[in-house]
């Protein structure tokens, strides 16, 4: 099959690797739809270190092949969502309540798995992991759930926001513009999107923000102070990974407030926090972050609000891409060409192996 890869550090192309085979509890799908991310980009970076030949992606839907013997809720034939993040269930840290943690240690380790950029994949503990699609769910709407509405909706739910609260939301990217729906959603009733490029702008006014702050035209925190007759924010939501917006994030937030981090800060090797905006210490104010979580009950869940109309990605998908086009669609992403938002790669089905085809051959195996 074909996958794309990190073929060394700041490099990436595709390259020919073998299906992959599923282990006892997990599935082996066939990719329908995926996604690029920014975090593909700063992976071949190097962000994680050298991880040569490992495939990227993160976020895909399709069509299950293969699944091990003790997988008991998925079969082949069966339309799936697949988490960005697949914990694992039985380490302590999804038992404390932090099960993307567990991902992330996986991420560190030897045992690291092939992404989703590719023409087949697998899940681990699929029963875990996989959530079905309702039949009236398109694939280029579901394969949002697996890491961009549910890293926004996360960095929403964990701000704690009250009802009728105010929100700001430091960059409208696909993070921050599924953020700032999240809390229009748990019924936040000012938002004010922080953002400089006017096609976002549009867009995070599309998806629930009342009021958008240019950092490019205006000081940021004296802005969103005026916006809210001095007092600040009830909650503040940083889906950039800068210093800078993190400061800004804070000292915007009203005492007793909550910041929530949801970007990558890929750089440096400490972040500082404003002694006056962070009261000296004494301000109350509750600094959170946030990974993309997992698990099928939240993807089921994520498919229930796109099902029912209330969540539409679609504008999200600014660029669509064959599987033989991945490295220009990686070329965008990394450069924020052509106002991109998110790349969307389409997997044609006609010419790729045929699930019983890949049956037969996993059998001649
Ligand atoms: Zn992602």
């Amino acid at each position: 099959m074909r996958a794309f890869v990190m073929t060394g550090i700041g490099s990436a192309g595709i390259v020919e690797k073998p299906v992959p085979r599923p282990g006892a509890r997990d599935a082996v799908v066939r990719t329908t739809a995926a996604l690029f991310c920014t975090s593909d980009v700063h992976t071949v970076a190097g962000g994680l270190g050298d991880l040569t030949n490992l495939t990227l992606g993160h976020e895909a839907v399709g069509v299950i092949v293969e699944v091990g013997p003790e997988v008991r809720d998925f079969k082949p034939g069966d339309r799936v969502l697949a988490g960005a993040v697949n914990p694992n269930w039985s380490d302590l840290l999804s038992q404390s309540g932090h099960p993307s943690q567990s991902a992330l240690g996986d991420w560190r380790s030897p045992k690291l798995r092939d992404g989703v950029l590719a023409e087949f994949f697998a899940v681990s503990d699929a029963d875990a992991n996989l959530a079905h699609i309702p039949p009236g769910v398109p694939d280029e709407k579901a394969v949002y759930c697996a890491d961009m509405i549910s890293t926004g909706f996360a960095a929403a739910e964990r701000a704690n926001i009250p009802l009728g609260g105010t929100v700001a939301v430091f960059a409208e990217g696909p993070v921050g513009l599924m953020a700032t729906l999240g809390a229009s959603l748990l019924g936040a009733a000012f938002i004010i999107g922080v953002e400089g490029v006017h096609e976002r702008q549009e867009l995070a006014r599309h998806f629930g923000a009342h009021a958008i702050v240019d950092p490019g035209a205006d000081p940021v925190v004296e802005a969103i102070l005026r916006l809210t007759g001095g007092e600040g924010v009830d909650c503040a939501i940083e889906a950039l990974g800068r210093e800078t917006t993190l400061s800004a994030a804070i000292e915007v937030t009203k005492p007793g407030g909550t910041i929530v981090n949801a970007g990558y800060h890929s750089s440096g090797d400490t972040i500082g926090i404003p002694r006056i905006g962070w009261g000296a210490g004494m301000a109350e104010k509750t600094i959170a972050s946030v990974l993309c979580p997992g698990g099928r009950l939240r993807l089921q869940r994520l498919l229930r609000l796109v099902e029912s109309g209330r969540v539409d990605p679609t504008p999200l998908t600014t660029h669509v891409f064959s599987p033989e086009t991945m490295l220009d669609a990686f070329e965008l992403m990394r450069t924020k060409g052509d106002n991109v938002i998110k790349p969307l790669v389409k997997f044609d089905e006609a010419r790729l192996p045929r699930a019983e085809e890949h049956e037969r051959l996993a059998a001649a195996r």
